[in-house]
C-alpha cells in the first residue's frame, strides 16, 4: 500500500498502516478533500480505516487551515444580511395615494 509517497506495509491484525508525523497532514488533506470537506470527525473516522495513528488533533488542525471550509463558514454568516438598502430619493415622486376613507361614507 502506498500512502504520502511511501510503500507502506499494513498490519495483519485489521489492515491499517501507521503513518509518520510529517505525513500526517499530507493525508488528512487527502482524506478531507476526497470527502468534499466534511467535517473533521467524518475525517477522522475515514482516516482511521487506513492510518490508525493519526491523531484527532492533526484533523482538526487540518480542516481548520482549509480555505474551502473558511470560504463555507463566512458564507453562511453572511446569509441574510441586508448589504445595501434602498437610495433612491425619485422612487415615489409620481405615485398617487387615494385618501377617500371608506368608513367615514354615508351607506348607500
Ligand atoms: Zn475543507
Amino acid at each position: 500500500m502506498e500512502l504520502g509517497g511511501l510503500q507502506r506495509v499494513p498490519r495483519i491484525e485489521d489492515g491499517t498502516v501507521m503513518a509518520t508525523v510529517d505525513t500526517f497532514s499530507s493525508i488528512v488533506t487527502n482524506v478531507h478533500t476526497a470527502l468534499k470537506h466534511q467535517g473533521e470527525t467524518k475525517a477522522h473516522k475515514q482516516i482511521q480505516l487506513t492510518c490508525s495513528n493519526t491523531p484527532m488533533s492533526v484533523v482538526k488542525e487540518v480542516v481548520s487551515k482549509c480555505v474551502r471550509c473558511a470560504e463555507k463558514a463566512k458564507k453562511k454568516c453572511v446569509r441574510g444580511v441586508v448589504v445595501r438598502p434602498i437610495s433612491v430619493s425619485e422612487l415615489n415622486d409620481s405615485g398617487q395615494v387615494d385618501l377617500i376613507d371608506s368608513k367615514t361614507l354615508p351607506d348607500e
